[in-house]
């Protein structure tokens, strides 16, 4: 196996369980191992530190698969932790209420650039990293033999595949896909879901239990459901018993599946509203009719992916946030989210508060969330942790 060298200091973060090791880490590499490819971590006095898969192109050159020389990479490895990340669900999620959610979560699941969403029997695939990319043949096997799924859809078009030096990729991998959209049933709502051209995988799973929440918190109330896709907050604050909800979207056609979803619940089609627009400009626009609501719910795309992006980013969560503020009557709440890696959990609160103050609002937070638990954060790895969300009260 080749081996690659830290510089001295710099196996700090691998002795921790951190399994990213960045290209400025390495003191040498020996051989001239192939993109994915299994190599030992070795610190500067050459002890050996984890087994890893190298990626050549990338800034993560190297992404731990273990820490134990002992175990080598293989398939009997891939199926344990496919084994493992399949049970931590079978245990945590309500399969009778729920039938989509997240298999696996990639470096939180000991499985590195892996996504497996699971929607009813099929399964939907994310592959982002060189070392999944070259077990990928033996991951479909096993999720054949561990899953028996009907179908197993792939969707690698995510830009962050080309820095491991990866083509975009989606299609059918294994069984056959039925017409899409298909439907699936979260916490006994049911969602259409087009798993082929929908965003993300099709769904946005990780919301699930703030949905629910949602749903909990909206009896009697007026709400405003923005970035609302095919209608996830909407249709759980009309099953919670909204009096009205109005859902803005840039997509008309996630707006038109919201739409067809709050009939496929028989849910109340004369409390909706939609507009088909631009967040920054519809929020501006209520605003100036002094629109008024009792919830405001706002789950933006990722404006910041990395840190880099982190300063421009924060005025776009500012913005929205400080006319999400503006469009409450007194007493109201507002749900705010950030999925964004490159803003932590602290910095989107500070983000919030600016926004407080500067609508000359009182803000108290009643809840603070983050994604469901089909989403897992594994402690050496807190940048699993994406999903960021307040429940604020104004005064
Ligand atoms: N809350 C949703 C998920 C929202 S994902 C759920 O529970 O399922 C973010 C959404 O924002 C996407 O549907 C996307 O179409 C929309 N979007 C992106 N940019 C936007 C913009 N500038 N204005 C309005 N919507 C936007």
């Amino acid at each position: 196996m080749n081996i690659l060298t830290l510089k001295p200091g710099r196996e700090k973060a691998v002795l921790r369980h951190h399994p990213w090791i960045f290209s400025g880490a390495i003191q040498s590499v020996s051989g001239q191992p192939n993109s994915g490819e299994t190599v030992a971590i070795h610190d500067a006095n050459g002890c050996f530190l984890a087994q890893a898969a190298y990626s050549p192109e990338s800034q993560i050159r190297a992404r731990v698969w273990n820490w134990d020389a002992e175990t080598p990479i293989n398939r009997e490895f891939l199926k344990r932790r496919l084994q493992n990340a399949i049970q931590l669900r079978e245990k945590w999620i309500n399969r009778q209420h729920t039938t989509a959610y997240r298999l696996v979560h990639a470096e939180s699941d000991g499985l590195p650039g892996l996504v497996v969403d699971r929607y009813g029997d099929v399964l939907v695939m994310q592959v982002t990293s060189a070392g999944a990319e070259v077990w990928r043949e033996d991951i479909l096997d096993l999720l054949e033999q561990l899953l028996s799924p009907q179908a197993i859809y792939e969707r690698s078009d995510v830009t962050v595949r080309t820095l491991e030096g990866l083509q975009e990729r989606t299609g059918l991998l294994r069984g056959s896909l039925l017409p899409q959209p298909m439907i699936i049933t979260e916490n006994s709502l049911s969602y259409q879901v087009d798993l082929v051209s929908g965003q993300k995988t099709g769904f946005y799973l990780d919301q699930r239990d703030n949905r629910a929440l949602g749903r909990e918190i909206a009896q009697g109330k007026s709400v405003l459901n923005c970035f609302a896709y095919t209608g996830g907050f909407t249709l759980a604050a009309l099953a919670g018993g909204a009096e009205s909800v109005l859902s803005i979207d840039s997509s008309a056609d996630a707006l038109e599946a919201a739409r067809q979803n709050v009939a496929l619940n028989g849910l109340p089609e004369d409390r909706c509203e939609w507009i088909v627009g631009d967040a920054f400009h519809e929020l501006r626009t209520l605003r100036d009719r002094a629109a008024q609501f009792d919830l405001v719910i706002l789950d933006p795309p990722k404006f910041a992916p990395t840190a880099a992006q982190a300063k421009k980013a924060a005025r776009g969560y500012k913005d929205i946030n400080l006319l999400g503020f503006k469009l409450l009557k007194p007493g109201g709440t507002l749900m705010t989210y950030s999925c964004s890696g490159g803003i932590d959990a602290g910095f989107f609160q500070k983000i919030v508060s600016d926004a407080a103050l500067d609508a000359g609002v009182d803000a108290k937070i009643l809840y603070h969330l983050s994604q469901a638990p089909d989403h897992p954060t594994n402690l050496a790895f807190p940048e699993g942790t994406y999903l960021k969300g307040l429940v604020v009260n104004i005064g």
